[in-house]
């Protein structure tokens, strides 16, 4: 990854320096070696602080929200799953394409400093996983960006080993009565930190509907109906629009199995309205099955 981070750094110092870009997205190392988080890069100078390591977890794309509503042209380093994020942004018109330079980086898979961070803490209950991977790349079906103007490295195999939907499958099987109990039980313990939401590139509307207080449509509570209210309403958000980056799940405090939640909708909706992956293809309007509508979409539910 040394030669990686030297070309990321390269790069980044060229764009500055061209005026290219105004600032450079990607990672800096922190206070320890499991602390590696994202950096803003403005000059030749501070592009030296820029690393791509195993610890480069975190989906980039959501940081460009910050710079929505400006005029200045950005570089970016993206794995796949953040890719599929500007992907997701473009099709939203949340950025515009021509402020972007995106240097791809093809992903060998990530460790997560949080898991490491709590094994470290002493607090740790569980054992370690298995495989050091973050459970999110055990799932990758896209490392390799899907869309960039410059590539860094080898392009890699997808991670997921096994069935894709295997989970989700055994939950299909259970009755409506064994499903309603199951998510009762997980989504009891969120204590509505909103972690999920803030980390979620999908998550991308200037408003959000649990931040509204007149009218309050969801209870502040952190009651099984609030939380379940929480949870249905941001599915329902998600569907088509999920780019499984697995950030919400990782981010969760209390490890609640988001992306059961997220998996469901991806299966549903290539099912229903597909085959359909989001945030794999970028075409200039085009629009995730549930913002458009066809005569002859299934409406039995209706
Ligand atoms: S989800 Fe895929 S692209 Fe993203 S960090 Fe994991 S392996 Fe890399
Ligand atoms: S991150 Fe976890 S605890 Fe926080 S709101 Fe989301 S599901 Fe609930
Ligand atoms: S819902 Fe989770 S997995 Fe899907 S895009 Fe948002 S953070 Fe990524």
């Amino acid at each position: 990854m040394k030669e990686i981070t030297a070309k990321i750094q390269e790069t980044a110092a060229r764009l500055l320096e061209s005026g290219q870009v105004d600032i450079f997205i990607g990672w800096q190392k922190g206070e320890f070696e499991y602390n590696t988080k994202p950096f803003f890069a403005h000059n030749v100078e501070e592009a030296k602080n820029l690393v791509f390591d195993e610890y480069s977890i975190h989906n980039l794309s959501n940081y460009l929200l910050k710079f929505r509503d400006g005029h200045e042209k950005i570089g970016i380093v993206v794995k796949g799953c953040d890719s599929r994020g500007i992907v997701r942004l473009l099709q939203d018109n949340q950025f515009k394409r021509d402020r972007l330079y995106i240097v791809g980086v093809p992903c060998p898979g990530m460790k997560d400093p949080l898991k490491r961070m709590y094994e470290d803490s002493g607090f740790a209950v569980k054992k370690p996983a298995d495989s050091e991977m973050a459970e999110k790349c055990r799932h990758c079906i896209q490392p390799n960006p899907v869309i960039y103007d410059e590539l860094i490295g080898e392009e890699k195999p997808p991670l997921l080993k096994g069935e894709r939907f295997k989970e989700i499958k055994e939950l299909e099987a259970k009755s409506y009565d064994e499903r309603y109990a199951f998510f009762e039980k997980v989504l009891s313990t969120c204590i509505r930190c909103y972690a999920c939401r803030q980390v979620c590139v999908a998550c991308n509307c200037r408003t959000c509907i649990f931040d509204e207080t007149k009218p309050q449509w969801v209870g502040r509570e952190t009651n099984v109906s609030d939380n379940m209210m929480y949870h249905v309403v941001r599915a329902s958000h998600m569907a088509g629009r999920c780019i499984e980056c697995g950030e919400c799940e990782r981010v969760c405090p209390v490890d609640i199995p988001l992306m059961l939640i997220n998996r469901k909708l991806i299966k549903d909706v290539a099912e229903f309205f597909g085959p359909y992956e989001a945030g794999i293809v970028y075409e200039e309007g085009a629009k995730p099955p549930l913002s458009m509508y066809k005569e002859d979409d299934p409406d039995d539910f209706i």
